[in-house]
């Protein structure tokens, strides 16, 4: 399965079973520990601390102690601070794109380079933008001077997940700590590796305190920094159902959240765009070469009537050419699945679909009971045909490689299935005529639409969900404003009378 360059990534210089608390690499209280696993290989790769409150605690201490000095450096030398950061990340990209690929399963090639790549982005954009953290002044009468501050908010809680690890911490780290925050942040426990090696750059660069990287479980470590009375602001990324109990510990001390949450994002498909490209942007969309675990995955399908069966026959072509296998070998464009929950889950949306009579397999199914690919967590692109959008695997957020297809003859019937979702992450409407698929753009329902294209976020756009994919914007200059900062409002009097006295 795997070619001579497919080496197992090593982690060098890290500092394993340790965690980034206040400057210092420290061990968690209890002495307890994870072990994280190559997915692709079923092989441990490392240690990291189980931490828990008593962690969060010191890491939240660590942060606050360290705010009012960080606060008061003066924005463009924090920004040069990010900047040197982005550096010395880009001089070590392979080595972080590599260990992404391990402790994640997603293909180096196809995704981790294009990962780690964005994280030494995202540093070098905000870095940037810290000369932009500026208020304006409201002209209320040559007697008053009112303008507005905008101002850190103090400790800022984060938690990231497993699915691009590495570039959602970056996306919290940067605005974050350039906005004159302190930040603790909580790895996901399938993929701490990189977000601790990013830590450890931060932690080159910068005072101790104002980045730290706590390791350990949900509910053990992340719920303890989500209720944490000093953190003043909590920035998540990650499922629907945890988002919610996020923001109710929030609301327990009115802390402002910013929720990046899970999607169901539909695909539409006009019958003038029965071409190539829209073949291949559909397997971009659907984030097949990533397992399809992601927020932003089109994995409902709204294909016109008259060309469903042709253009699925050839997509089906497109998603077969695609080489699954060992995360670390260049020749894979598939990589593994996390980990067994979720390898278990996918198997049972697949399973689900073949029994169903309405539904008929397209591509893929059950994934190999024998040969290489049993070796990791190895799901199989599938696709399903399906005339309703009401079936399980139609509404629910599958986080795996399964694509739901469902014929449509009516524009407006297309765009009430597309909106018929509790979620509202992204979209993707494609076709030729510019006029109608910009009018299906702002029709539907969602954060982020794309046209005629299907690839991922980029920097410098405000991203986010709507409905139940979250609240909130991020990844741009107005995302880091309104996520982390607060507006402050001076007002002067400028028309004091003369002291007493004076003439
Ligand atoms: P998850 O919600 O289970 O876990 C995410 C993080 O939250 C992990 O670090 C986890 O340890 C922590 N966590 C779990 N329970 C917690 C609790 N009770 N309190 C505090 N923290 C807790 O999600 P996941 O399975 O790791 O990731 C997949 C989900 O993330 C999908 O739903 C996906 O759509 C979503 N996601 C959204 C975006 C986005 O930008 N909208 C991006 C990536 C992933």
């Amino acid at each position: 399965m795997s070619s001579p360059q497919a080496a197992a990534a090593s982690a060098p210089d890290l500092p394993l079973k340790r965690m980034l608390i206040g400057g210092a690499w420290r061990p968690a209280l209890s002495g307890q520990t994870i072990v994280v696993e190559n997915p692709g290989r079923r092989e441990p790769i490392g240690e990291v601390p189980r931490g828990d409150a008593a962690d969060v605690d010191l890491a939240v201490d660590a942060a606050a102690a360290a705010f009012q000095a960080w606060s008061r450096v003066a924005a463009r030398d924090r920004g040069r601070l990010l900047l040197a950061i982005g550096e010395a990340l880009e001089a070590r990209q392979e080595e972080l794109a590599r260990l992404i690929a391990s402790e994640t399963g997603n293909a180096l090639r196809t995704q981790a380079r294009g990962e780690a790549r964005m994280v030494a982005d995202a540093f070098r954009y905000f870095g940037g933008l810290a000369g932009e953290l500026k208020g304006v002044t409201i002209p209320l009468g040559e007697g008053q001077l009112s303008y507005s501050r905008r101002e850190p908010i103090g400790v800022v809680g984060a938690i990231v997940p497993w699915n691009a690890p590495a570039q959602l911490a970056a996306l919290k780290i940067a605005p974050a700590v350039c906005a004159g925050n302190t930040i603790v942040l909580k790895a996901a426990e399938d993929a701490p590796l990189a977000v601790l090696m990013i830590a450890g750059i931060c932690q080159d660069h910068l005072p101790p305190g104002v980045v730290n990287v706590v390791t350990g479980y949900g509910k053990e470590c992340g719920e303890p920094l989500a209720a944490h009375p000093l953190v003043r602001k909590v920035s998540f990324t990650g499922s629907t159902a945890v988002g919610k109990s996020i923001m109710r510990a929030a609301a327990e001390r009115v802390a402002p959240v910013s929720l990046e949450l899970g999607g169901k994002s539909p695909s539409i498909v006009y019958p003038d765009a029965d071409e190539d490209w829209v073949l291949d942007g559909i397997v971009a969309s659907m984030r097949f070469t990533r397992q399809s675990q992601s927020c932003t995955a089109g994995s409902r399908l709204f294909l016109h009537a008259d060309i469903f069966d042709s253009f699925l026959d050839r997509l089906v072509a497109r998603v077969s050419a695609l080489k699954i296998g060992d995360p670390l070998d260049e020749a894979t464009d598939i990589g593994s699945v996390i980990n067994e929950r979720q390898f278990t889950k996918i198997c049972g949306y697949v399973s689900e679909g073949l029994s169903r009579a309405e539904s008929r397999l397209v591509t893929g199914g059950m994934p190999p009971q024998e040969g290489p690919l049993t070796r990791g967590y190895f799901a199989v692109p599938t696709i399903f045909a399906d005339t309703s959008n009401a079936w399980r695997l139609a509404r629910e957020e599958i986080f795996g490689p399964v694509l739901v297809a469902i014929p449509w003859t009516d524009e407006e019937e297309a765009i009430r299935m597309a909106n018929d979702s509790h979620y509202g992450l992204a979209a993707y409407i494609w076709s030729r005529d510019i006029g109608r698929a910009l009018r299906a753009a702002h029709a539907v329902e969602a954060g982020w639409v794309q046209v005629n294209q299907g690839g991922g976020q980029a920097l410098g756009q405000s991203y986010g969900g709507i409905k139940e994919s979250g609240i909130g914007r991020e990844m741009s200059l107005e995302g880091m404003l309104d996520s982390f900062t607060e507006t402050k409002s001076v007002n002067v009097n400028l028309a004091l009378p003369p002291p007493p006295g004076a003439r």
